[in-house]
């Protein structure tokens, strides 16, 4: 088996055993893996504080023969990224992105933007801590990087353009819906504005998260729009998005 060299962001562990670690982590190239790291709870002179969740490493590893998981061989800390620690806000949302690169993709389906994306994510939350925008740029770069974007600026249905002031929405019938289209499916009212801030914060680079200031009204209607995009397709309820919530419970849908 040739060792292998990845840069990695590491999603979580567990314990496994007396002195073992589990380790999940987020590569740009071989997407998430799953290691055995031998003693790591042991011995910290192995691996340190390289396994902590949030840190970036460069991480040595062996392809082992059967199962899914590979041999953890070595750890360099690149970035701890302590800052994310400052706050429960700010720890509570770095674990909620973390969770959201594992329920929305499989292990296959990860590619180097989705590292790009989490990478950008955990170092402006590291520097700026909690925002409302950061997450909601997080949510909905994830949802398009996963493919599962709704329809915004046109109707869903038949494509035709949409009326100014509020717009029926539901994530289920894929999106905005026009007034001729809306037959009672549009669960949400979603601004035409909100709709438009939405679909222009997809054309901005994917890893920029400073300089979004978004108004209350956008900020609400999104959180309800993606929200409702999320439910249709998160598998399994999110341990971190119920908690995170508690944080800005004004603003739940
Ligand atoms: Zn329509």
């Amino acid at each position: 088996m040739k060792p292998q060299l990845s840069q990695a962001i590491i999603l979580h562990h567990s314990a496994y055993g007396e002195a073992d670690r589990i380790v999940t982590f987020l590569t740009p190239d071989h997407g998430r893996i799953k290691g055995f790291a031998r003693a790591a709870r042991k011995s910290r002179k192995r691996f340190g504080a390289a396994l902590e969740p949030f840190a970036e490493v460069q991480l040595h590893w062996l392809a082992r023969g059967s199962g899914d998981l590979v041999s953890l061989r070595d750890a360099d800390l690149v970035k701890l990224r302590s800052g994310l620690r400052r706050d429960l806000e700010t720890l509570t949302l770095a674990g909620y992105g973390c969770e959201l690169t594992e329920v929305l993709f499989d292990d296959s389906g990860i590619g180097v933007e989705v590292f790009q994306l989490l990478q950008a994510f955990l170092d402006h939350l590291d520097i700026h801590g909690y925002s409302v925008e950061a997450r909601l740029l997080l949510e909905v770069r994830m949802l398009s990087l996963a493919g599962y974007m709704p329809h915004l600026q046109h109707c869903a249905d038949c494509f035709g353009p949409l009326p100014n002031g509020p717009v029926s929405f539901s994530a289920a019938a894929d999106g905005s819906l026009c007034p001729g289209c809306d037959d009672g499916r549009g669960i949400l009212k979603v601004d035409r504005l909100t709709l438009g801030t939405f679909g222009r914060i997809l054309q901005t680079p994917l890893t920029r998260f400073v300089d979004f200031k978004l108004s209350p009204r956008s900020r609400q209607e999104g959180r309800a729009l993606l929200g409702d995009a999320l439910r249709c397709h998160l598998h399994r309820p999110l341990k971190s998005l119920e908690f995170l919530n508690r944080f800005s419970p004004e603003e739940t849908a």
